[in-house]
């Protein structure tokens, strides 16, 4: 009997590569997801296999799927600044309500539950690189407070449904990830530099660019997921990776990467953007025996490749996503 999954968030960036692995490993995957920021062609490729279904579904209201469940990996949530800005109440409700009625549907059907919480848990941080210990410096009410509350909600009542209902669960905090089906007009920086190079724009650097961040390329996240789902371990554990780089350094390697003849322009820093980000992941390593494998450079190209082979209407489309349809 194949073991069964449901996704989350599947027909996203970081939902279909947890797709396309689990189908690859034989397991029965139901994909969830309500396409706010997602889109049908990143799951395209595993419509036709027996093992993988899909349910077009708001998971903020009552969820219901028919038959065992051994998983649920909840990552819907909209994850760019810009998404989260754009649907805000949207943003606060799937890291409530969406993870309350996964939750639930675990308590009845006997499933393990990992959630993807993130770094911004730690909000702008005060310790350098950020620990699990270390809890956070969030400014609630800032514009980021949707998103990084939200995900704080849903690490306190993950573990409450742990301690007293005893539900299996996993968080997982995921720092910077990127890889191809990221979508490239989403605002996160990798795919705004890469759009700008490909458009002939110049590059938007915001701040001084002085600001770090730390980035994991998609396969190795998705093997630290896996084995932290299969871990006995129920505390938080980083995932990333932590080669750390200046924004504007990382504005200097898209430049040589795609050979763009563009500069670099500087705009105003967004309110509340941390300063710095690298994740310690000595707990992944004990724990998980995992550490990122693919450097930047190999990131990079892979990702490089993957949207220059994008249509010119992709290229130029405006519209950052579906919200238009979602929001009345
Ligand atoms: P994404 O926007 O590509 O994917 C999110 C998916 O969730 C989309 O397909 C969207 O349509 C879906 N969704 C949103 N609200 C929903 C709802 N109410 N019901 C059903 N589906 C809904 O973003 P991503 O980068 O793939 O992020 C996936 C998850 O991982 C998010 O929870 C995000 O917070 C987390 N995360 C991502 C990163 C990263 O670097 N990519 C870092 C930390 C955490
Ligand atoms: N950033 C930038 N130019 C852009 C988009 C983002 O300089 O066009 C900066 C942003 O201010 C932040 C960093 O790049 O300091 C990473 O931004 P992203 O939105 O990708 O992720 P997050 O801030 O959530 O880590």
């Amino acid at each position: 009997m194949r073991k069964r999954v449901l996704i989350t968030g599947a027909a996203g960036f970081l939902g279909s590569h947890l797709c396309e692995r689990f189908v690859k490993d034989d397991y029965h995957v139901i994909a969830m997801d309500n396409l706010i920021t997602g889109r049908l062609s990143n799951l395209e490729h595993l419509m036709p296999k027996e093992n993988f279904e899909f349910y077009h579904q708001d998971v903020s209201n009552f969820i219901h799927v028919p038959g065992k469940l051994d998983y649920i990996l909840h990552f819907a949530s909209p994850a760019s600044p810009i998404d989260y800005l754009k649907i805000p109440i949207q943003t606060l409700k799937v890291g409530s309500l969406g993870i309350h009625n996964c939750l639930g549907l675990a308590r009845v059907k006997n499933a393990r539950v990992l959630i993807a919480s993130t770094s911004e848990v730690y909000g702008d941080p005060e310790v350098h690189p950020q620990t699990e210990e270390y809890w956070g410096n969030v400014n609630p009410i800032g514009p980021r407070g949707v998103y990084d509350e939200a995900k704080r909600f849903q690490e306190a009542i993950t573990m409450a449904y742990h301690t007293y209902h005893g539900v299996e669960t996993r968080i997982a905090r995921i720092f910077n990830t990127y890889g191809p089906r990221m979508r490239l007009n989403d605002g996160r920086v990798l795919p705004a530099f890469i759009g700008q190079a490909l458009r002939g724009e110049d590059l938007t650097v915001f701040g001084d660019g002085s600001q770090t961040r730390s980035f994991c390329y998609v396969d190795d996240l998705v093997e630290g997921l896996v084995r932290l789902l299969h871990s006995d371990y129920t505390l938080p554990v980083n995932l990333g990776n932590p080669d750390e780089i200046t924004i504007s350094d990382f504005a200097e390697e898209i430049i040589k990467l795609t050979g763009t003849t563009q500069k670099v322009i500087y705009q105003d820093l967004p309110v509340n953007d941390p300063k710095q980000r690298q994740p310690d992941i000595t707990k992944a390593k004990e724990i998980l025996d995992w550490i990122p494998k693919v450097s930047r450079g190999e990131g990079l190209k892979i990702t490089y490749a993957y949207f220059k082979g994008l249509s010119k209407d992709e290229l130029f489309k405006k519209e950052h996503n579906n919200f238009e349809e979602y929001i009345k």
